[in-house]
């Protein structure tokens, strides 16, 4: 049995690093003297989790819809700049779930549109490394050129299933979009989880074969719809 997971949503809560980086892009755009509304953190996650665009996000906290466009692009550019990665933390119940993962033995993979170097960051700031040896983990190259994150994730599910052993009991675990239709083009079974950057309206959408709260709630219900 191979059960592979997403890890920015799954293991990683990026809402603190989107929150900041939101808060900084917001400070950049706007004139000294226009008044502005800034959304709390509950609001700022909301949307994102909702898929309101980043524009919206900026027309919604007083920005023109000029503004809202440099902010977007701001924001884009920043959002995963190394420096902002270590305001990142990890689901506090993901560490459990990838012990209990581990010794069950059953095979674990991970699987993440993060660069190489961004990947590694986390893994090291967390201790997460003792999870994913090297041939476990399936991210983008350092310079790789992104197509776009479907596409991107697609081929990864690809590559990993020609460099691993064929397993018909795979799983896949993820918290947007891009992981249930990496996992459903290949015909792998994928369980979405609400700890990530998507709601249960939008997950629905895509109709993964359960939808969780968390990797952890995802473990139980693989565990006990093991098909042998
Ligand atoms: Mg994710």
């Amino acid at each position: 049995m191979r059960i592979i997971t997403d890890f920015d949503g799954p293991i990683m809560d990026l809402s603190d690093r989107y929150y900041h980086v939101y808060q900084l892009c917001l400070a950049q755009v706007r004139e000294p003297d226009q008044s502005i509304n800034i959304l709390t953190k509950a609001e700022f996650w909301a949307d994102k989790r909702a898929k309101i665009s980043e524009q919206q996000v900026g027309i919604k906290s007083g920005l023109t819809a000029a503004q809202a466009e440099t902010f977007k692009q701001i924001r884009d550019q920043t959002a995963h700049q190394l420096q902002y990665l270590s305001l990142d933390r990890v689901v506090p119940s993901a560490i459990p779930a990838l012990e209990q993962i581990q010794a069950s033995g059953v095979e674990l993979i991970v699987m993440t549109l993060r660069r190489n170097c961004e990947l590694t960051v986390a893994f090291e700031q967390y201790g997460l490394d003792r999870f994913f040896p090297l041939d476990r983990r399936y991210c983008l190259g350092d310079n790789y050129h992104k197509q776009g994150d479907i596409k991107d994730k697609t081929q990864l599910m690809a590559q990993a299933l020609i460099d691993l052993k064929p397993d018909p009991n795979t799983w896949m675990i993820g918290d947007t979009e891009t992981d249930i239709i990496a996992a459903q083009t290949h015909g792998i079974r994928v369980v979405g989880v609400l700890s990530g950057i998507r709601d249960l309206d939008r997950l629905t959408q895509y109709q993964p074969d359960r939808i969780v709260d968390s990797l952890a709630t995802a473990i139980d219900f693989i565990f006990a719809n093991i098909k042998d």
